[in-house]
């Protein structure tokens, strides 16, 4: 069942609601290193100065994690008081935290506005499972594509997120589940790798990820700098519908690991599931893929392919599937269609997914099937949404007890 948590002590400094005034001024987050000294030169800091604070702050904001200039102890009061007065690094607004059942965690975040923006609200995930952590975040809030099967695809745009609002997905989630060293802890120390809850991310909330191009670029870069958060490049996943002239800048400009939202092998089909099909065809979409760099058999692109009732689920769709992807370094992740009020699919039965699995697992493809995380607090893919298009409570009790009687409560 769903668990509201009230939050703890801990979140309350970490997650301050802030004065309109405050939070309008621009956030030291996101910025990439000759970003940061520009700011820092244009408030007067002097030149000679620029590389070291800019070393010291980086090193505050993404290794020890720290959202109060306070909390720099290295740097000067003066200093510290003139950040103060024009830049923020406070983290957002938690406006809910919810825990699963199965330990799956997901925070609504409220964003400030920045210049003439209005505040957004944003969901990530949190997904613990055996040996490893993964954080899945947004990238847009709604989306401008319209995959039929995707809730988040019924809903318009609101905008893109900055650089600044990706990261603070990852530093705020770090927060709460005690991922960055405590602040007793010396200047200078760095959390083991071996001890953090979070080892992976995944570009796999709301949005299309690569319509925001370069400030998912600048966020992932220092999501994975090794004198910061230091995730390796190796478990970052940016999943794509597939606008293929980005997959190419992304495999030169940030060396990620791609998904592909594939979901359908004939273009007919695909036309009609994830409409950015009509604009760069399976072809092109493919041959994309194969030309993405570093691959090889321990560093594959993860084809995503959600199992909708008699639609996409046949044999022959994966006898299909398993001639597309000949000689591509692959897996194929098997999504069960996780539905939402006013969907017209349906998941397709078990027996049928675990035939459809085996039948691409003895071509020699690993083809998992993604287990249901978080369904009761509606955490699952394509189930995330923005503040506009929140179900009303009654609704959502409605629709949990539906998810419930459709599923069972504990059966993964
Ligand atoms: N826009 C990007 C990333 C976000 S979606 C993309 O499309 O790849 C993450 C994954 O969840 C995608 O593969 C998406 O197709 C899938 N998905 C969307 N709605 C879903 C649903 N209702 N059930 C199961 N998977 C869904
Ligand atoms: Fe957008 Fe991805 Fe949903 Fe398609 S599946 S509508 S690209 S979020």
């Amino acid at each position: 069942m769903t668990v509201t948590v009230t939050l703890p002590e801990r979140s309350q400094t970490a997650a301050p609601v802030r004065p309109a005034a405050f939070a309008e001024k621009p956030s030291l987050v996101g910025l990439d290193r000759d970003e940061l000294g520009e700011a820092l030169r244009d408030k007067g800091v002097p030149e000679k100065q620029i590389k070291m604070r800019v070393a010291q702050i980086w090193n505050w904001l993404y290794v020890r994690g720290v959202s109060d200039f306070d909390h720099m102890v290295n740097v000067s009061k003066d200093m510290r008081a003139m950040l103060k007065t024009h830049f923020t690094i406070a983290r957002p607004e938690i406006v809910e935290e919810q825990v699963s059942n199965d330990g799956t965690r997901k925070w609504l975040l409220r964003f400030p506005p920045r210049g003439a923006g209005r505040p957004v609200e944003v969901e990530s995930v949190y997904i613990p499972e055996e040996g490893r952590g993964t954080l899945c975040i947004s990238s847009q809030v709604g989306c401008t594509l319209t995959c039929s099967f995707c809730h988040t695809g019924t809903q318009k745009l609101v905008r893109n997120l900055t650089a600044e609002e990706i990261l603070a997905q990852l530093l705020l989630a770090r927060d709460r589940l005690g991922d960055f060293p405590d602040r007793e802890i010396p200047v200078g120390t760095m959390m083991p790798s071996s001890d953090r809850k979070i080892t992976n991310v995944v570009m796999m909330g709301m949005g299309e990820p690569l319509y925001n191009f370069e400030e998912v670029k600048k966020a992932l870069l220092i999501a994975t700098d090794g004198d910061g958060l230091s995730l390796s490049k190796r478990r970052v996943t940016l999943s794509t519908s597939g606008v293929v002239p980005e997959i190419y800048r992304t495999g030169e400009e940030i060396g990620v690991m791609l998904a592909i939202s594939l979901h359908a092998v004939r273009d007919e089909l695909r036309d009609m599931l994830v409409p950015i099909n009509k604009k760069y065809p399976l072809k092109e979409l493919i041959e994309a893929c194969r030309n993405y760099p570093g691959l090889s058999n321990a560093r594959r692109i993860t084809f995503e392919y959600v199992m909708l009732k008699d639609v996409n689920d046949s044999l022959e769709d994966a006898k299909g599937l398993i001639q597309l992807l000949k000689g591509v370094p692959a897996k194929i992740n098997l999504i069960p269609f996780n539905p939402w009020p006013g969907t017209n699919y349906q998941c397709s039965d078990w027996a049928q997914i675990e035939k459809f699995a085996d039948f691409i697992n003895q071509a020699g493809f690993a083809s998992p099937i993604r287990t249901p995380r978080g369904r009761d607090i509606l955490a699952a893919c394509g189930q995330l949404k923005s503040e506009s298009e929140r179900m009303r409570k009654t609704e959502r009790l409605a629709f949990e007890a539906m998810m419930i009687a459709n599923h069972g409560e504990d059966d993964d």
